[in-house]
């Protein structure tokens, strides 16, 4: 083995690349600044992410994204703690989400499920989840706002039990109620409490004290009595922590806390660097896979353009997956077999943004200017690799784009594709619509107005959009887009895919979809990977 091989080993063991997934308000933002503060990556919470009173706005960049509040675009978060180097992959977080969110979820290793402990599984908790268990990425769960009333402990396990047939493992247990917390257990460390000192709007970090179980039973008898008791059942019950079975995403290890005023949170950063796994190896297509210390690969998960709007500037972010990245270093483009140089490569966080000089595996990097890079991309140098292509999930909702104005069908037809290509949304077209009015299919309503937002600002050329009536996309081949298309009965369409030539059968609804099969039993309808 090679000292460079053996490098990228040793560093991408350290490496803990993970996302938060939860509902918008579950406190991701808030368990954000927490992270970073106790993982010293900065000196006060509220500098990272910050909302609209808040310090800060560096992952806020679009203009839409502004004056929503929200955080359309995703940035990575880089900080150190024991040793380990953690890279924090933010998802977007709005209940009407897009692609972008999925693709993330394609460049991470693990996965926290943030919960509120008031309201237990949301639906885009629901939707996230859906796709870690189809990737296969493990999950660590942290049920938040423990300070706040909310639900039983107990109760908030089974229904993550029942409805994500996962089974719950508590690595740190509450002792009292929501709203009555009087401290948290570490099961691994069983005999004591561990108490919080709160500060005020979370700006330290937590001051916590361990309390003897002698002092805690005469302190917080009722309370500690009963966390007690709880934990006493649940590992009667088998839940207790398995690593080999967490990886295998059957089991979650599971948190309680309050990220507002970082109570639980070092239990849980401790959790990141101790079960989150490392960087493996990645499956390649072909079969077989490429491991960490092979030479340098990467994969593009997400092209993001005009992150600075003085600069008009695209960046495609860039995971790596095996071996060494070097700023400067001239690598192989897997899709086109052309090389590629590597020379505007960027640490991005939002708008901030430094030079990477070295990137090893699980660490993103962000290409600036790579005009010809797409999602989906495999870069390499040495052997030749290339990776599964990102899934495409079925698109819910669909728009017929119209140039504004006529005479700029040139820049509306460049732009259009231009967007596609960044998989901003999916194209559809068909020889009975045009290319002058494609079908633009999204797995999120919001993926629509990026479009109207970029086409009229960044290639003149403002778009009509009208929506279609379709909410269901199913895949077909020739023979069933051509019935469809023929049917005086079914109401819907077919039409075909730019990105990967699919036929795409749209439908309003499951009973539509459900007389076509009846109509024409040979043609093919096949499920596509549901969003959720
Ligand atoms: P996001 O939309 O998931 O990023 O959520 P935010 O981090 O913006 O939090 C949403 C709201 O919940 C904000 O008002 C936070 O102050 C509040 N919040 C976050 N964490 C906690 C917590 O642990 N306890 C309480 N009581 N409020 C919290």
């Amino acid at each position: 083995m090679s000292s460079t091989s053996e490098w990228a080993a040793s560093e991408a063991a350290r490496r803990r690349t993970f996302a938060v997934i939860s509902h918008p308000d579950a406190g991701k933002s808030t368990l954000t600044e927490a992270l970073a503060l106790h993982a010293h990556a900065i000196t006060e919470a509220g500098a990272v992410h910050g909302k609209a009173g808040r310090r800060g706005v560096a992952s806020d960049w679009m203009e839409m994204e502004k004056t929503r509040g929200i955080s359309v675009t995703s940035a990575v978060l880089q900080f150190a703690h024991r040793g380990c180097v953690l890279n924090l992959l933010d998802t977007p977080g709005h209940a009407d989400f897009s692609e972008d969110t999925y693709r993330v979820l394609a460049a991470v290793d693990c996965a926290v499920m943030l919960i509120d402990a008031a309201k237990g599984l949301e639906e885009q908790t629901r939707k996230l989840f859906d796709v870690c268990r189809h990737r296969g990425i493990p999950v660590i769960t942290f049920v938040n706002k423990w300070d706040r009333p909310g639900r039983e402990a107990l109760e908030l396990l089974d229904e993550i039990e029942r409805e994500f047939r996962l089974k719950p493992t508590p690595v740190a247990w509450p002792v009292g109620d929501a709203g009555y917390l009087r401290g948290l257990i570490d099961v691994r460390r069983p005999g004591q409490m561990l108490r919080y000192a709160r500060t005020p709007g979370g700006a330290r970090e937590a001051i916590e004290e361990p309390v003897s179980a002698d002092r805690a039973a005469l302190e917080d008898g009722a309370d500690w009595g009963k966390a007690v008791e709880e934990l006493d059942l649940l590992q009667i019950d088998g839940a207790v922590h398995d690593q080999e079975a967490f990886l295998a995403c059957r089991t979650t290890p599971v948190f309680f806390g309050a990220a507002i005023s970082n109570i639980g949170v070092r239990l849980l950063l401790d959790a990141i660097v101790d079960l989150a796994p490392p960087p493996g190896p990645r499956e390649v297509e072909g079969g077989g896979v490429r491991p960490v210390d092979a030479p340098f690969s990467g994969l593009v998960f997400k092209v993001q353009a005009n992150m600075d709007p003085a600069h008009r500037d695209r960046i495609a972010f860039m995971r790596v997956c095996s071996g060494i990245f070097e700023r400067g270093m001239t690598v192989t483009q897997a899709a086109s077999g052309k090389p590629f140089a590597t020379k505007y490569a960027h640490s991005v966080f939002g708008q901030d943004r430094s030079m990477v000089d070295i990137a090893y595996p699980g660490d993103v990097v962000g290409l600036v200017n790579a005009t010809a890079l797409r999602v989906g991309d495999t870069l390499y140098a040495g052997q030749s690799t290339v990776f599964p292509p990102m899934p495409t999930f079925a698109p819910e909702h669909f728009a017929v784009a119209r140039p504004v104005d006529l005479s700029r069908s040139k820049q509306f037809r460049r732009g259009i594709a231009q967007l596609d290509e960044e998989g901003v949304v999916q194209v559809l077209v068909s020889d009975l619509r045009g290319d002058q009015a494609p079908v633009l299919a999204a797995v999120g309503p919001m993926q629509f107005d990026v479009v109207s937002a970029r086409m009229a600002g960044e290639f003149s050329s403002p778009v009509k959009l009208e929506t279609l009536p379709y909410r269901l996309a199913r895949a077909t081949d020739t023979a069933g887009a051509e019935a469809l298309n023929r049917s005086r009965i079914v109401q819907g369409e077919a039409l075909t895919r730019i990105r990967d030539k699919a036929q795409l059968a749209l439908f309003p609804d499951g009973w539509q979809a459900g007389s076509f099969e009846r109509e024409f039993p040979t043609a093919r309808l096949d499920h596509l990977i549901a969003a959720h």
